[in-house]
């Protein structure tokens, strides 16, 4: 049986994905420069990117799926509109945009997964189905799919709805008809996103050093924060959007209609530093229960919300920080300290 590709698109479009884009299932053209960029280091202690194994999968998708043939890749919005004054204000930690809703991958995965299924009923073919978990440069196949371009900072940018929309593909077996992909770059002179990353780390465009990055310490890092870079840190306490804040392209951010994304919460958008300090285990998995906040436990979350208080400039959170003193979590406690003594200065 045969199935176009705009049959494709139409149920990817019915399933709720915003953008589709379909390519052919060879190596991104990116994978020399993730390469590099391993090389050099600059994937911190995410080990995991680099293992043999991972590389083989994104050297060679056949290694993910054999015979796999071609990539759909889609595009779901999660733009939302806070005013900023709220976001900004330092009295509360500030939490990246994609995880003001419930754990994207939840509601994208059954998603793609029907979309596969669906797939495979009409055309018997294999597939497999991914959202940001898979050994795959999702952003460059997104780029050969025509879903936008990668710009100086990374992102993946569409030109007519910036860059916040998560990224899922699912590789299958059959061969579909290709779209073309964005080859025009569309930063130009602009560089808006290298200059305003609060902790320089973009040491040249295009290339992100996770070890100065802000997402990176307060999500994947389980350690401590380097010293060095906490006072630049402000209010956010998971995740960083100032690159994408920045970006021009921003200005047609679409907001998103998945009710599941749209949070109305201002205490899950930004909640109070005071109270975050004052939480525990039970509390922050109350609050946090189905968002991809959870995934980083309560200690992490504690300990970025003891840089937050430190940048806060209010010393009324000293007394707060001063229970913390004696957590039982030798990092809580480090920051806590720190947290203290920028307060106190
Ligand atoms: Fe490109 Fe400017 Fe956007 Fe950075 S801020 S991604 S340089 S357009």
């Amino acid at each position: 049986m045969y199935v176009s590709a705009d049959e494709i698109k139409a149920q990817a479009v019915a399933q709720g994905f915003n953008l589709v884009g379909i390519t052919r299932a060879v190596p991104s053209p990116t994978l020399a420069a993730y390469e590099r960029w391993l090389e050099a280091g600059m994937n911190a202690d995410m080990g995991y990117m680099a293992r043999e194994d991972r590389l083989a999968r994104r050297r060679n998708l056949n290694v993910i799926l054999p015979n796999v043939q071609s990539l759909i890749v889609v595009g779901f919005d999660y733009a939302q509109y806070i005013p900023k004054s709220l976001l900004e204000d330092p009295s509360r930690g500030r939490i990246a945009a994609y995880a003001w809703g419930i754990d994207y991958h939840d509601l994208m995965l059954p998603k793609l997964k029907a979309l596969g299924k669906w797939l495979r009923t009409r055309l018997q073919h294999d597939y497999a189905a991914y959202v940001d978990t898979g050994a795959i440069l999702e952003r460059s196949h997104a780029q050969q799919a025509g879903l936008g371009i990668i710009g100086k900072n990374t992102m993946l940018i569409n030109s007519r709805r910036g860059s916040q929309f998560f990224i899922g593909e699912i590789l299958t077996t059959a061969y579909i008809e290709s779209d073309s992909p964005h080859r025009e770059t569309m930063c130009g002179v602009c560089t808006r996103c290298l200059n305003a990353c609060p902790t320089d780390a973009f040491p040249q465009p295009h290339v992100l050093d996770a070890r100065r990055c802000i997402s990176y310490h307060t999500i994947e890092n389980k350690g401590s924060i380097p010293i060095e870079l906490r006072a630049n840190f402000g209010n956010w306490i998971y995740g960083c959007d100032v690159c994408q804040d920045v970006c021009p392209f921003q200005r047609f951010a679409t907001p998103t209609q998945e009710i599941n994304f749209t949070q109305t919460d201002i205490e899950r958008i930004a909640p109070r530093l005071s109270d975050l300090l004052a939480l525990d285990k039970e509390q922050f998995a109350q609050r946090f229960a189905g968002s991809a906040i959870a995934r980083i436990k309560h200690e992490r979350l504690l300990r970025n919300a003891c840089v937050a208080a430190g940048n806060s400039g209010d010393r009324a959170l000293l007394l707060r920080l001063e229970k913390l003193l004696t957590h039982e979590n030798s990092i809580v406690q480090e920051h806590t300290a720190w947290g203290m003594g920028r307060l106190s200065v």
